[in-house]
């Protein structure tokens, strides 16, 4: 049985004392969920007020990009060994947005991913297509290759601790979810694709997240898709009412 797993994704939002005002607020609301790992990525600068926040409770605490390299001269950036020691859970890697507006690319993400796991982090791996990859029917070429791409060396054991995010671009931020059976289509491509590198009994444990423009209203027919393990929740996690509608729907 594959753990569903919803991971609010907060993105450049919320000061700490804001962070900490939704956390209070979402605390009571899941602390009966038993069946679903609840997760909140949070900029860096809210890390530790969100772990203190939230000890001792059964809401994870992620990070939303880390560096491949250990230390150095590379100003600005977080490594995943800072993460880690700070007692932070999870890293997003891999977001079409920071594919899109910071560079990154598949080797970088491969490398991030391999230095999360090194630290002992989570890694939350996106992939998804844009939407004229859609139109011109190359869907399943371009996540091939991302996961082809982002995974290369990494063993069935670290696979076993990563989390796969599909998130097609188009559907980010746009209101314009995808359907739930294409979703689902999606979803146990990527299943397929780990069958084929590591074996079908490996790709069954996998969970694989949808995410783009899931809320409250949507969440449950995505989540009822048998592919679809859970959710990776932008807009919506930022309210907590909709954030709990949505892990409730995962149960
Ligand atoms: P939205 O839910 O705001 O569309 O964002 C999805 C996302 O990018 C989560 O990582």
């Amino acid at each position: 049985v594959r753990k569903a797993v919803i991971a609010g994704n907060w993105k450049m939002n919320k000061t700490r004392p804001e962070a900490k005002a939704l956390l209070e607020e979402l605390k009571p609301m899941v602390a009966d969920v038993k069946d679903v790992e609840v997760v909140a990525c949070v900029p860096f600068t809210n890390l530790e007020t969100a772990l203190a926040v939230t000890a001792g409770t059964n809401i994870k605490i992620g990070a939303e990009n880390c560096h491949f390299e250990k230390s150095g001269a590379f100003t600005g950036e977080i490594s995943a060994d800072m993460l880690a020691e700070m007692g932070v859970e999870y890293v997003v890697l891999g977001h079409s947005e920071r594919r899109q507006y910071f560079a990154e690319t598949d080797e970088t993400v491969n490398k991030r991913t391999k230095a999360a796991l090194e630290a002992g982090l989570k890694p939350i791996v996106c992939v998804g297509e844009l939407l004229w990859e859609r139109e011109c029917n190359i869907t399943e070429e371009v996540i091939a290759r991302q996961i082809k791409l982002d995974f290369f060396g990494i063993s069935a054991d670290d696979l076993k601790k990563c989390i796969i995010a599909y998130e097609p671009v188009w559907a980010i931020g746009t209101g314009k979810t995808a359907t739930a059976d294409q979703a689902e289509e999606v979803c146990a491509f990527i299943r397929a694709t780990l069958a084929k590198l590591y074996g079908a009994d490996v790709a069954e444990t996998i969970t694989i997240q949808y995410g783009g423009s899931m809320n409250a209203k949507n969440a449950e027919e995505l989540l009822s898709k048998t592919n679809v393990d859970g959710g990776l929740i932008g807009g919506a996690s930022l309210k907590a009412a909709d954030f709990t509608t949505i892990i409730k729907a995962a149960v």
